[in-house]
C-alpha cells in the first residue's frame, strides 16, 4: 500500500477549501484544515470534524505557520474572494495574497512540500484579450477597488515562481475562473448566492449595469478535480481552470428563475467600478496537460446549489 500522504489546505473551512478537504480525505490523504474563520466556516467541515485523518487549526495564515510532522502537499487557498469583501476588507485581503502566501510557501520551503497556489481569473482583470488564455498578462487597475484582491493573487504567483526558481520549491498554479456551489455563504455578495437568495426568498433580483456582461461559471465538483489533477501533474505554469460555457449575468438571473421557480422580478443597480466586461477561460492548456475539462452544465449545477440553498444550506 503507498504510504499515507498528508496536505494542509489554507483556507480549508472556505467554500472551496472545504471541498478540497472532502475530496483528500477521500483520496487517503490525511488532511491538516488551516483557517481563522473570517469568511470561512465550520459548518462546511462539521462533516469531518468525526474523522481520524482530519485534522482543523485555528489560524491566520499572515502570522507564522508551525506545523508539527512531515507535510507532502500544501493547498494555498486562504482568503476571502467576493467582490462585496474588497470593500469590506480590503486589508486583510492584501494581507493573506502577500503575507500568508510567504508563509505558505516559506512551509513548504521547510517541508519539501509540494505547493498549489489558488489564483484567479482576476489576475487578466477587465480582459483586453478573449477568451482568456494563460500567456494573456491582464488588464488590472492597481489603485481601484477591485485592485486589493487582483494585485494580491498577482503579487502572490510573482512569489510562488521566485519560491520556484530561487529555492526550487515544486510549486503548481491554478486560475480559478467564476465557481459555485453547496457551501458558499447566503450573504457573500456574488452573483449566484444573491440571485438564488433572492429569487428563493421572492424578492428582486439585483442586476449591476445592464447585465450584459459575461461570466462563465463552474461547477465546484469540476474546479476540485482540476485542483486535484493539477497537483499530480508535472505543471509548474499557471492553468486556468474553468468552465468555458459563457453566460450574461442576465442569462444566469433568468436560469435561476427558472429553476427556483420563482416569480421574482429583475432590478437594476449601478454596476461597480472596474466589473471585468468579458470574462471566459481558453482551457486548452488544462486539456493537454491534465486530460481535465468541465462535465457539469451550469444547468445542472445550479439545479444542486438552489436545492441545497433552499434546505437551510
Ligand atoms: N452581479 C450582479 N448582481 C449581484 C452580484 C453580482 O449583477 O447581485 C454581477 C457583477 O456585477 C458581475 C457578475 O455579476 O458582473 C459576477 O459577479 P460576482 O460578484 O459573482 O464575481 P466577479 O466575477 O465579478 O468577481
Amino acid at each position: 500500500m503507498a504510504p499515507e500522504r498528508r496536505a494542509l489546505v489554507t483556507g480549508g473551512a472556505g467554500f472551496l477549501g472545504s471541498h478540497l478537504c472532502k475530496r483528500l480525505v477521500a483520496e487517503g490523504y490525511s488532511v491538516v484544515c488551516m483557517d481563522n474563520l473570517r469568511t470561512g466556516s465550520l459548518d462546511n467541515i462539521a462533516s469531518l470534524r468525526g474523522e481520524p485523518r482530519f485534522e482543523y487549526i485555528d489560524h491566520d495564515v499572515t502570522t507564522y505557520i508551525r506545523i508539527a510532522g512531515g507535510l507532502d502537499e500544501v493547498y494555498h487557498f486562504a482568503s476571502p474572494a467576493s467582490p462585496a469583501d474588497f470593500e469590506r476588507i480590503p486589508i486583510p485581503i492584501l494581507k493573506v495574497g502577500a503575507i500568508g502566501t510567504y508563509n505558505s510557501l516559506g512551509l513548504a520551503l521547510a517541508k519539501n512540500a509540494r505547493f498549489l497556489l489558488a489564483s484567479t481569473s482576476e489576475v487578466y482583470g477587465d480582459p483586453l484579450v478573449h477568451p482568456q488564455k494563460e500567456e494573456y498578462w491582464g488588464n488590472v487597475n492597481p489603485i481601484g477597488t477591485r485592485g486589493v484582491y487582483d494585485e494580491a493573487k498577482r503579487y502572490a504567483e510573482s512569489i510562488t515562481m521566485a519560491y520556484h526558481r530561487h529555492h526550487h520549491v515544486d510549486t503548481r498554479i491554478m486560475r480559478i475562473f467564476n465557481t459555485f456551489g453547496p457551501s458558499m455563504r447566503h450573504d457573500d455578495g456574488r452573483m449566484i448566492p444573491n440571485f438564488i437568495g433572492q429569487a428563493l426568498a421572492g424578492k428582486p433580483l439585483t442586476i449591476y449595469g445592464d447585465g450584459s456582461q459575461t461570466r462563465s461559471v463552474q461547477f465546484v465538483d469540476d474546479l476540485i478535480e482540476g485542483t486535484y489533477r493539477l497537483m499530480q501533474s508535472d505543471e509548474t505554469r499557471p492553468v486556468n481552470i474553468g468552465n468555458p460555457v459563457e453566460y450574461s449575468v442576465r442569462d444566469v438571473a433568468e436560469l435561476i428563475l427558472g429553476i427556483s421557480g420563482s416569480e421574482s422580478e429583475m432590478t437594476e443597480k449601478p454596476l461597480p467600478d472596474d466589473d471585468p466586461k468579458q470574462r471566459c477561460p481558453d482551457i486548452s492548456r488544462a486539456k493537454e496537460v491534465l486530460g481535465w475539462e468541465p462535465k457539469t452544465p451550469a444547468r445542472k449545477g445550479l439545479e444542486e446549489t438552489v436545492r441545497w440553498f433552499a434546505g437551510g444550506g
